[in-house]
Parts: structure tokens; sequence; C-alpha cells
């Protein structure tokens, strides 16, 4: 069994889990990420990123940003954020995503 040591050990590859570990490292701090499974999710679950999450992505560079930038979808091809009593119940209200 192979031993290793870190400064920093980050339980999960998800957003909460990368961001922990990006930050110290922008830092030169040293971590290691693992994560219970090997694969990706089979579903993307980042369509819409908030304005927390830019700045976040804005403190680990320029070239950071500007590659979420670069792999955004334009803002025509999203649609509307609809809030509902329930799946196909009563609309309440929507905004754009
Ligand atoms: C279909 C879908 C679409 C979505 N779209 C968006 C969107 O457009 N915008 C948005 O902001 N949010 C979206 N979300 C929500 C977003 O994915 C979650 O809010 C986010 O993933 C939560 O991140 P997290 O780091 O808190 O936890 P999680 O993403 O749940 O990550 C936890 C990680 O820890 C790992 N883990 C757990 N236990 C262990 C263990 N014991 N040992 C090792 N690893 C472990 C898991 O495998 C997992 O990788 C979407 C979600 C889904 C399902």
């Amino acid at each position: 069994m192979a031993v290793i040591t870190t400064d920093m050990l980050i339980i999960g590859t998800s957003p909460a889990g990368s961001a922990t570990a990006a930050l110290p490292s922008s830092y030169g701090v040293e971590n290691m990420v693992v994560n219970r499974y090997h694969l990706l999710a089979n579903t993307p679950r980042a369509h819409i990123t908030n304005q927390r999450m830019m700045e976040v992505l804005r403190d680990l560079g320029q070239e950071v940003e500007a590659e979420a930038y670069m792999r955004a979808a334009e803002q025509d091809l999203m649609d509307e954020n609809m809030f509902c009593k329930s799946l196909a119940g009563e609309e309440i209200g929507r905004m754009k995503s």
C-alpha cells in the first residue's frame, strides 16, 4: 500500500472540493483531492453559474475566468428558470437564466 503525505486532504472532487483544492493551490499549498468514484457525472450540472462562482473563478486567475467565458453557452441558447408549485403545476414566475 502506498503511503501518501500531503498538507491538505480534500474529500470529493465536486464544486466545493475542487474549489477547496484550487484556491490553496493558487497560494502554493500542497493538497490532494480524492473521490469515491472514478467517473464524472453523465449529465451536465453547471449550466448556470452564479455571480459568486464567477468571483471565485476570477480569484483563481484571469485565464481561469477567461476559460469559463470561452466554454459558456451563448445567452440566447439559455432559456428561462420557471418557478412552479409542482412539476406540472401552476407557474408562479420565470426569469432569464
Ligand atoms: C442534473 C443537475 C443539474 C445541475 N445544474 C446546476 C447548474 O446549472 N448550476 C448550479 O449551480 N448547480 C447545478 N446543479 C447542482 C450542483 O451540481 C450541486 O449544487 C453541486 O454539485 C454541489 O456541490 P458539492 O461540492 O456541495 O457536492 P457534490 O457535487 O454532491 O459532491 C460531493 C462529492 O463528494 C464525493 N464523496 C462523497 N462522499 C465521499 C467519500 N466518503 N469519499 C470520497 N468521496 C466522497 C462524491 O462522489 C462527490 O463527487 C445541478 C445538479 C444536477 C443533479
